[in-house]
């Protein structure tokens, strides 16, 4: 069964996701190069603590930091530590706060100083597939339509969204039914309903879809080496439409 929230529990989701939308905004008028990815994530941890949250991945199945930070060819699940931040990387922030009963998951993908034309191409990309899948986020819309509306807009620039890491249910988890994946066939899958909020997240690479999961157990790399772009908000089904809870 896929939770629906009540207009209370919303209400709580948008203070969550307000907090969530805020830190990420720090890290994006923070980040630069010579900084580590460790001093990424402090700036942003105490952030999301000033702000009265909790930091929703720290310790979530044992994840050690408190956001993920994955760069260039890592996907998702970068684990920050002393890598330094370099002019010219693709630098993914993927944050999540847990306030009042309920948790916030968004991410963006920022460049560093001055990054290739296909790097840019692929950020530009993986947000208008966010978009492209967004629109499908109301009621009656089928999660197949959704996916396939991402897939879509991916092929169109020749690159491949990741299939084996999907996008979620969101709520009192941090990961709920339904999966929400980044590619499918129109008129299939779950149907949406007022009161569902997902986790919208295309992950898109340059080359193959193919990932691989490094020996620390979370870092996700593209199994070909290509750059990858992440992007992701927490997006409620309303009677209105989508509401993108952590713009
Ligand atoms: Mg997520």
């Amino acid at each position: 069964m896929i939770p629906i929230k009540t207009e209370a529990d919303l209400q709580c989701m948008r203070e969550s996701c307000a907090i969530a939308a805020q830190a990420r905004e720090l890290a994006r008028r923070s980040i630069c190069a010579g900084m580590t990815t460790r001093d990424l994530d402090e700036l942003v941890y105490r952030e999301i603590v000033r702000l009265g949250a909790k930091a929703s991945f720290y310790k979530y199945a044992g994840f050690p930091g408190h956001i993920c930070v994955s760069i260039n060819e890592e996907v998702v699940h970068g684990i920050p530590g002393d890598r330094v931040i370099k002019d010219g990387d693709l630098v993914k922030v993927d944050i999540g706060a847990y306030y009042r009963g309920f948790h916030s998951d968004t991410a963006d993908t920022f460049a560093v100083g001055k990054v290739s034309e296909t790097a840019q191409r692929l950020i530009d990309n993986t947000r208008a597939c966010f978009e492209a899948g967004v629109a499908f986020a109301r009621s009656g819309a089928r999660l197949g339509d959704l996916g396939h509306a991402v897939a879509a807009c991916a092929a169109a620039e020749g690159f491949s969204p990741v299939r084996s890491f999907t996008g979620h249910g969101i709520g009192k988890n941090l990961h709920e039914d339904p999966a929400v994946l980044n590619y499918g066939k129109p008129g299939t899958g779950d149907t949406l309903r007022v009161g569902m909020v997902i986790a919208i997240e295309p992950m898109i690479n340059v080359g193959t879809h193919r990932v691989v999961v490094l020996d620390n157990d979370w870092t996700v790399v593209t199994k070909d080496n290509q750059l990858s772009a992440h992007y992701e908000h927490t997006v409620a089904v309303t009677e209105s439409g989508p509401e993108i809870l952590t713009a």
